[in-house]
This record gives structure tokens, sequence and C-alpha cells, in this order.
């Protein structure tokens, strides 16, 4: 077993995740067995009950737990399908310390950092990795943070327990000065230095640059660093993010790697399905417009896997997408109207609470009566359905349990149904996230409907995080008119897909699909969506 760990210096938003992911996935082309795992040194124990503001987007796993986004990374770059131990928290290290202590298990020992927090970090990064597997463990924040001291000291007894089988990489910002011209190497030794400071010597540095680096800050670094000159690796800017796992092969990040630590390599690399994912990109040309709108828009993290299944859909259509946002509360402005005229496509993601509420149910309303595709994803759905009885079947004072008191629940917590047959696991993890329909869920879709069409399949699996559902004993009257559930829970009593017949393209997901799409596979969701967005706009212009 081989651990390779990251961690990060200088500044936070380095990409670290992106150059974990991408060697990962340099490794993985290699036929090489991996593990990534994520550990964060914050006190919480899940990213699940964080503002999206403070930490950007909530990832789930197939088995239900909320990780951070790197995990959406990792999946996305690697077939590698992560698990609730793939994501580590301070929190989740201390609650279970905690526990242990609480039980007696420490046998009268002082509960200390060295040696108890620091084993139990060690045996979360050992749990249920398999013999032959690399486990790459990239550290969250930056070299320096006070939470962060735990796992460096872990990480420090780990190479010492096995130097040959553990290897630090470490990357840095080489920041450019305008008014000298030129790339700074002193962040980076510094950044070494903090290192040094708990023990760890890394072994290879990558640095970040949106300069060329030259021969000789590469051996500046290499000199006052301590690493050799060719483990000093350059990672530049670059337009795409699908462009790094290439451009740290050229640097040659991955044979450095493999050499390191003797990691046998069972395949020859193969980085043809990068190189046409590059191709795609550099032919996509005709422009379309997607709006979003949402909450959370001033921080794009908190819609990342949104962000990327757009990408790669647009990327199979060849189109370059221009994703415009749009305040939920600001619908009434000028700015909206304009922002709405000129969609060739809308989408409500997922959300929480009533805020801003209304000024999705219009955009909604929008959609429909426009023939815009519209694309509503978990609380997109629900607010689509409400829409639905309130404009065009006309019933009143109907919403959903989430923002208030309304006569007429569409949507509600399934508690409230007065449903007593159904049963569906929750997890029951966290109190916040006790009734939480977490994790990935088998769906059953009806023949012949446009989910069919854009699934070509009867049964698929998503991920869901939601509490609230579609209120099946209401179906009859929803389904009144041309609207029409097209996805449903194996006993049929959860409604997950809803559809109109009446519009070209209108579907709402009470899933999240953006968490299954890969640049080499764009969910078939997203693809129909850009698809039929792009038919929306060609009939516009004529
Ligand atoms: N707030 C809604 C619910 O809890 C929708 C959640 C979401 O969009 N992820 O059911």
């Amino acid at each position: 077993m081989k651990f390779i760990f990251v961690t990060g210096g200088v500044v936070s938003s380095l990409g670290k995740g992106i150059v974990t992911a991408s060697l990962a996935a340099l490794l993985s082309s290699r036929g090489v067995n991996l593990k990534i795992r994520k550990l964060d040194p914050y006190l919480n124990v899940d990213p699940g009950t964080m503002s999206p503001y403070q930490h950007g987007e909530v990832y789930v796993t197939d088995d239900g737990a909320e990780t951070d986004l790197d995990l959406g990374h990792y999946e996305r770059f690697t077939d590698i399908v992560c698990s609730k131990n793939d994501s580590i928290s301070s929190g989740k290290i201390y609650s279970s310390i905690i526990d242990k202590e609480r039980k007696g298990v420490y046998l009268g020992s002082t509960v200390q950092v060295i040696p108890h927090v620091t084993e139990e970090i060690k045996s979360f990064i050992k749990l249920s990795v398999k013999e032959k597997e690399v486990v790459i463990c990239e550290i969250g924040g930056t070299v320096g943070d006070i939470e962060s001291l735990p796992f460096l000291e872990a990480i420090r007894q780990f190479k010492n327990e096995k130097p040959k089988d553990t290897l630090l990489i470490h990357l840095t910002l080489l920041p450019f000065i305008e008014g000298s011209g030129e790339l700074k190497t002193k962040p980076t030794q510094h950044s070494v230095k903090e290192l040094l400071n708990s023990g760890i010597q890394p072994d290879i540095i990558v640095c970040r640059s949106s300069k060329k680096i030259s021969d000789d800050e590469l051996s500046k670094i290499s000199l006052f660093c301590n690493v050799s000159k060719q483990s000093v690796i350059p990672s530049y800017d670059v337009p795409s993010i699908y462009k790094v796992p290439s451009l740290l092969s050229k640097s040659k990040l991955d044979e450095i790697v493999i050499k390191k630590l003797s990691i046998k390599t069972p395949k020859k690399m193969d980085l043809t399905k990068w190189k046409k994912f590059e191709y795609l990109e550099s032919v996509t040309k005709e422009e379309l417009k997607i709006l979003i709108i949402g909450k959370y828009i001033n921080l794009k993290d908190s819609y990342k896997s949104l962000y990327e299944a757009i990408y790669h859909a647009g990327v199979q259509n060849k189109l370059k997408i221009k994703i415009e946002w749009l305040d939920s509360e600001l619908i009434n402005s000028k700015n909206a109207k304009n922002l709405l005229n000129e969609a060739n496509g809308i989408l409500i993601p997922g959300g929480f609470g009533n805020r801003g509420i209304l000024g999705k149910i219009e955009a909604i309303k929008y959609a429909r009566e426009n023939n815009i595709p519209f694309l509503g994803i978990c609380l997109g759905m629900q607010l689509a359905i409400i829409e639905y009885c309130r404009n065009v079947l006309k019933i009143k004072n109907v919403g959903s349990s989430e923002f208030g008191n309304f006569k007429n629940n569409v949507v509600s917590l399934m508690t409230e149904w007065s449903h007593k047959k159904i049963i569906v696991k929750r997890n029951k993890s966290s109190d916040m996230g006790a009734s939480m329909r977490l994790g990935s869920y088998p769906c059953f879709i009806l023949k012949n409907s446009l989910a069919h069409k854009v699934y070509k399949k009867l049964k698929i699996n998503e991920r869901h995080r939601h509490r609230y559902e579609v209120n099946p004993k209401l179906r009859k009257i929803i389904e009144k008119n041309d609207m029409k559930f097209s996805g449903f829970s194996k006993d049929k009593n959860l409604l997950e897909i809803v559809e109109n017949s009446n519009h070209p393209w209108f579907l709402g997901v009470q899933f999240h699909p953006e968490l299954k799409s890969k640049p080499f596979k764009p969910h078939p969701i997203f693809l129909s969506f850009i698809k039929s967005s792009n038919i929306k706009k060609n009939e516009q212009k004529n």
C-alpha cells in the first residue's frame, strides 16, 4: 500500500483538488488501483450543515455521505466511486474519539492530540483500503492553519513508519510581480519552511504559475526547498480544468510519483479520452445562453457540479455555453426581464428555505408559457409543480410545507402525508440531516415519456439530497391536465420526475443528475436539455 499526501501552501484556491484528481487520473490511466480521500481540518462533522457561501457545494456520494466538493472532481476525473470513508474532517475524527472515550475504550488514559487524535486520523486514512491500492489524500486548507497541525503530525508519523511507501506533494504559488516582471519563489520557500516546522520535507513541489517558470527559478526552488530539480513541477494556468492532467503529465508528475514510490503500473499511459475532450473543447463555437435562477449566485462553487455538468453537455454538443445567473430575489428588475428574454434554456437548481421562492416560480411560469426548455432540479422540480398548481390548475393556497402554512401542501415532509405504508430509508447520521433522503436510489421510468427518451432506459439510479417530497395522494389532481409524472420509486409512492407534455422540453427531477456527469460521459439529462435549448435558439433566430 502506498500513500500520497497533497498539501497546499501560500494561498488557498490553488486548485489542490484538481491537481489531486489529475494525478489520480494519470495513475488510473496506467491501471493503478486507487482511492482518493479528502481530509478537512474544520470541526464540522461533514459539510452537510455548512452554508454553500462558506463551503461551496455539498457533494453527495452514492452511499449518502454529504461531502466536500473536491470529491466531485475526483469522481469526474476518474472512474472511482467515492464513499463516506473518503471524506474525513476533524469533526468526524473528534466525534469518534469522544464516542470512544465515553465508552471507556481508552482505559483510563488521558486522551490527547498525540497519540489519540493522530492515531485516529491514521486509521481513518487506512480504513477499507485493499492491499494493492494507492491512497491519495488531499489535505484541506493551507499549511500554517492551526487546525491542520494534527493532520500534518499524522503525515509525519506515516512517513516515519513507512518512508518508502509515503510521498508528500506540496502545491504552492509563484506570484508574478508586474513591476519587476519576475516570478517570486520566496513564498514557496516560506511555505516549505512551515512544513519543515511540522517535521515534513516535501518530496515533490508543484508550482502554480501564470507565467513560464525559468530553469533558474526551478533550480532555485530545488536548492532552497531541498528537493531534486525534476521534482519541482510547473503547473501553469490553463483555460479549462480538464487540461490539467495532460499538462501535469507533460511535466512528468506521474512518472516521478511512480518512480519515487516504486508503484507497479499494469498498463501504459493512455490519455486518448482526455485528448479527445480537449479537442472537442477547442471546437465549441456557437454560444448558447442558459439562465440559472438561484440564491447563491455570488459564489460559483455553490453550484460546482451543476456548472460542470452543463459544461460537459455543451462540449459534447460543440456549443460554448454562456451561463447567466439571476438572483431570484431580483426577478422584477429590468435586467431580469432581459435575461429571461434572451435565455435559450432556463434552469432552477436545488435549494433550501423560502427565500427567493416567488422569483423562481415566476421564472418557471415564463419558461412554461414561452416554450423555453426548462430543467428543474430537486427544489426546482417541487417549484415547477407548485407553479403549475397555482397558475394552471388554479388551486388556491397551494405550496410546500417548507415555505409556510398552506392549506394545500403539494410538497411536504413524508410524515405530513399521513400515508402509513410508505417506508423509505432515511439517513440518520445527524440531527439536521435525520430526515434527509440522501444518496443513490433507483428510479423507474414511464415508457415513452420524455424521461424515457432522454435516458433510453426504464430503470436509473440517481443521487438525492432533500427532506420534502411531492405528496403522491395528490398525483391525480396534478395530472389532470398536461403535467405528468414519469419517474417513480419502486413502490410508486415517491414521484421523482415530472414533465409537461404540452411543452417542447420541460423536466423536473427530484434527484441531482449533475452529481453523476463526467466529461467523457455527460449526463443524458443535460445533453438533452442543452440540445433542445439549441433547437429553441435556432427557432428564435429564424
Ligand atoms: N428544500 C427541498 C427539500 O428539502 C429541496 C432540496 C434540494 O433542492 N436539494 O426537499
